[in-house]
């Protein structure tokens, strides 16, 4: 007879191999009953305080083409001590806001109990937190929770850039039978100085756009900017990526708020930001329009082609080098020409309107690969020689 233990890993290696088959035919449906054109709009306090404060912001939005009034109820701290939510009373407060303003409602949820009692009290759809996404098994507890259950699910980015653990946690949701699924960018956690509470690192949602075609993707502006005056800069940038929402935290006395005052707005202000944003279409017939655009990208494929070759030229010069330093025995690695080499680049890349930041990663991948190309030329197996 076969142990249980094994007969029980035979049934996870037939699910993960489903869940590879899955992979491909990820489709997803919008998290909006009727699909529209301009963007999805999620608003709302980072926390319910108070029966008075959720109404008033409610209130404050309802004519604003709001398509989901955002609460959190039960708020996931980074340190303990500060106001961690209202718990199950806010339950009633958003039902409330549904009554009184007709706005559908959304809050997080972080557990299967939360999962319960937010569908129990009517709540319209469900976000995963970036706190939660981090957690497979945190994931998985919710995912099992929401089977057999229709209701739009959003999934914030997991706090550190990883997107597989991104991936990972929309798999489980659509695993559990949820095709209502969007995700929810608010940047990702760091160590050191940045101008963002959360650095947006465009090119992941970007790179998870192009895994999974059909999932919308809400930029939350608010956790990104963690401060309000870049609020309409990141919400622009997202319309030009052709993100397809956007979340932003809105209280009614944004000062006094229990939680992210910083970067909390009135609605007001809110409708404002909304108002100033240009929305760009995704693509065009326009004839002549789709000729420029084939001749300039013509030109880029010409630059890329040039700069593929003079890459190759110089990973062969760093061969030659390679295959000298192996000569006279010396290391790899020579710290001071590295140094001279990115401060004479930085300062070169200034003047051509390139940014250092930019200039500091082209080069360190450029100095990896020549490094990389330097190593096989040293550690290279010699062929003994015919006798
Ligand atoms: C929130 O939306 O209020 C929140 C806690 O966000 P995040 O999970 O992105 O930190
Ligand atoms: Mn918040």
């Amino acid at each position: 007879m076969e142990h249980p233990v094994h007969e029980c890993v035979g049934r996870l290696r037939s699910k993960n191999f489903k869940a590879k088959k899955l992979l491909k035919i990820m489709e997803f449906k919008s998290i909006l009953d009727q699909p529209h054109k301009r963007p999805i709009i999620i608003a709302g306090p980072c926390s319910a305080e108070s029966e008075e404060q959720v109404l008033a912001t409610a209130h404050g939005l309802k004519d604003m083409n709001v398509d989901y009034f955002r609460a959190g109820i039960w708020k996931p701290r980074t340190r303990p001590g500060n106001f961690e939510g209202s718990g199950r009373p806010g339950l009633k407060w958003l039902k409330r806001v549904k009554e009184e303003t007709g706005l559908k409602v959304t809050t997080e949820v972080a557990n299967a109990n939360h999962v319960f009692e937010a569908i129990k009290h009517g709540i319209d759809a469900l976000w995963i937190g970036a706190r939660t996404s981090v957690n497979p098994f945190a994931v998985q507890e919710i995912a099992d929770a929401l089977a057999g259950v229709d209701i739009p699910v959003m999934i914030k980015n997991p706090i550190n850039p990883d997107l597989s653990l991104w991936m990972g946690a929309i798999e489980r949701i659509y695993k559990a039978g949820i095709e209502r699924i969007a995700v929810i960018h608010r940047g990702f956690s760091y160590h050191g100085d940045s101008k963002y509470r959360n650095i947006p690192h465009w090119q992941i949602p970007i790179e998870l756009k192009r895994k999974f075609p059909t999932i919308e993707i809400i930029c939350d502006n608010s956790h990104i900017c963690g401060e309000r005056s870049m609020l309409q800069e990141v919400a622009q940038i997202a319309m030009d990526l052709n993100f397809d929402g956007l979340m932003t935290e809105v209280h009614p006395n944004p000062d006094e708020a229990w939680s992210d005052a910083k970067q909390q707005i009135k609605p007001d202000t809110f409708n404002d930001l909304v108002n100033n944003l240009v929305y760009r279409d995704p693509s065009t017939d326009d004839v002549e329009f789709l000729e420029t655009i084939e001749q300039l990208r013509n030109q880029i494929d010409d630059v890329d082609n040039e700069l593929l070759n003079l890459l190759s030229k110089r990973m062969k010069l760093a061969e030659s080098i390679g295959k000298y330093k192996k000569r006279n025995n010396i290391a790899i690695l020579q710290t001071d020409r590295w140094n001279e080499i990115l401060e004479k680049t930085q300062a070169v890349g200034k003047l051509k309107g390139l940014s250092p930041e930019f200039i500091r990663t082209f080069l360190r991948a450029v100095h990896q690969e020549s490094i990389n190309h330097q190593e096989d030329i040293m550690n290279e197996v010699e062929e003994p020689k015919a006798r």
